[in-house]
């Protein structure tokens, strides 16, 4: 089963139409992750603002790897109401020589805005166009769509 089953059926048409269009430019993707269970999205919202020990036992708890210490200060969610939990959002990104460009860079900003650009002809909205805006003009959360 693919991971974009686990979509509500009425966003699903957006996300296929998205994946389309990067196919059609030849675009190499990933689709990191869509539905999310609260335990998982309770581990995430810990990162950053709980001691280490703590983060990585809910993240025991909540079936993921376990992190470093870089890796915990890191605030990576803003909500315990994240939209992953109710199967309206997915994470999809870019895919570089079998790599995904995590940190933008001038190299490979234009690679997600266009994914960006992409994502809203498909009706989606796009996390990289929330504020703040890095020097390159995406916004902190690029791998984000949503309905
Ligand atoms: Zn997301």
């Amino acid at each position: 089963m693919s991971k974009l089953d686990l979509l509500k059926p009425e966003v699903r048409p957006c996300f296929d139409a998205f994946l389309d269009r990067l196919e059609m430019r030849g675009f190499q993707y990933s689709v990191v992750e869509t539905l999310r269970t609260s335990a998982v999205q309770e581990a995430y919202y810990a990162q950053g603002r709980r001691p280490l020990a703590e983060i990585n036992e809910l993240r025991k708890k909540a079936g993921l790897y376990l992190l470093g210490e870089a890796e915990g200060k890191r605030i990576i969610t803003r909500t315990m109401e994240s939209v992953h939990l109710t199967g309206q959002a997915a994470d999809i990104v870019p895919v570089v020589n079998g790599k995904i460009p995590w940190v933008i860079t001038a190299e490979n900003a234009d690679l997600w805005l266009a994914f960006g650009k992409l994502g809203k002809e498909s009706g989606l909205e796009w996390g990289g166009l929330w504020p703040p805006l890095d020097t390159f003009g995406v916004g902190w959360d690029a791998p984000h769509y949503q309905v």
